[in-house]
């Protein structure tokens, strides 16, 4: 995936850099261009489109001047959400791979992709944060507006993040990603308070909707190395999409999942449906055309401003999705990501503190980001 990188700024102050001096030996000199200034800053407005999509093709090395380490964005809507403790730290924005649901296409206004090269800065942040509290299960998620791996074969960050995260047993640190990028940590291994968690989609709509992403094979193919490699691995069946044929689609999806790994060996499973934001409505048309899924579905403003299907849809796709996993076995443990209480309660019949096996990802802890 970083092969398809056109060009790499090097901010002036990250020249002397581990991920810069990585990028001098992977692309050739004439795709590397050091810099004072951020490309295309002269932007100060919402991004066209074109400059979207320019953005995912441009990256720049720059130090970070701001807080590494947040929660969750659903933790600020605990009154109408249901969170699970989350905890980002953010190492760079903006992605390579270009799904049509995307919401960093509302979310993230640089003309450029980011990389962060004071990475060192970020784990001395979290050292402070982990040091007085690494009695507490908190998670530690990369994911949030980058994927987590999907550009650590220039970065490595992934190599920091998982010997930094062994001398914090309690804690743990997920991966989020859509790609297959995972052979440059695996001699890390084992880690148990690593999970490395896939965005996992039905062939159908990946292939319609999840553009430059590694197939659902390669995507499992990474999960089943890892779980040789000693490390957990988790799965996210998010966003579900309705579509003609969901039903037999998701089934497929499933049951690739519960031929292929057992309960055990899967940390956990999140379940969302489609939601974004309103006005990420306009982008996704531009750059996606009324043939997709996500542009062409009927939805109604709901929790958090966001866009979502109706409340009898959404339910109907979770239970539909959850008695797929638990008639193969009542061992998989599975949760709705960024759900309001009712649809747990419609689904599950209980709130997840109800849940023995989710307990203690969902037990309210103090706020230290
Ligand atoms: S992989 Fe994730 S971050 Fe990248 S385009 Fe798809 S949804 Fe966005």
């Amino acid at each position: 995936m970083i092969h398809n990188l056109e060009k790499i700024f090097i901010d002036k102050r990250s020249v002397n850099s581990e991920v810069a001096d990585r990028a001098r030996q992977i692309f050739p000199k004439n795709k590397i261009e050091i810099v004072e200034n951020e490309p295309w800053s002269e932007i100060k407005r919402n991004l066209t489109a074109e400059e979207f999509d320019r953005s995912k093709k441009n990256i720049f090395l720059t130090p970070f001047d701001g807080q590494f380490f947040k929660r969750c964005p659903g933790s600020t809507q605990k009154k109408v959400l249901n969170c699970c403790n989350y905890h980002v730290l953010n190492l760079g924005s903006q992605c390579p791979m270009n799904c049509s649901y995307c919401y960093l296409q509302s979310y993230l206004n640089s003309p450029v992709s980011k990389i962060f090269t004071n990475i060192d800065q970020a784990l001395s942040e979290l050292k402070m944060m982990a040091d007085t509290n690494s009695h507490l299960p908190f998670r530690v998620g990369t994911g949030e507006i980058i994927d987590s791996l999907a550009l650590d074969p220039l970065t490595l960050y992934s190599r920091k993040l998982i010997s930094f995260f062994t001398q914090y047993p309690k804690w743990t640190l997920e991966f989020k990603t859509k790609s297959d990028q995972v052979d440059q940590f695996l001699d890390l291994g084992p880690s148990q308070n690593t999970v490395v968690s896939w965005s996992l989609n039905a062939d159908y709509v990946i292939q319609k909707e999840e553009h430059g992403t590694a197939s659902l094979n390669d995507r499992l193919g990474a999960a089943l190395k890892c779980i040789q490699a000693g490390f957990s691995v988790a799965f996210h069946l998010d966003p579900l999409i309705y579509h003609t044929n969901w039903q037999e689609n998701y089934t497929e999806l499933v049951s690739r999942i519960t031929t292929q790994f057992l309960p055990e060996q899967v940390n956990v499973i999140s379940l969302g449906t489609l939601r974004f934001q309103p006005e990420q409505r306009h982008m996704m048309k531009k750059r996606f055309g009324l043939n997709s899924l996500v542009t062409q579905a009927e939805m109604f403003p709901s929790e958090g401003a966001k866009l979502r299907y109706d409340a009898s849809l959404r339910n109907e796709m979770f239970k539909f999705v959850y008695n797929l996993f638990k008639n193969n076995s009542d061992r998989w443990k599975i949760f709705l990501c960024m759900e309001t209480p009712e649809t747990w309660i419609s689904t599950f019949e209980a709130q997840p503190l109800q849940k023995p096996e989710l307990k203690d990802m969902f037990r309210p802890l103090p706020s230290i980001g």
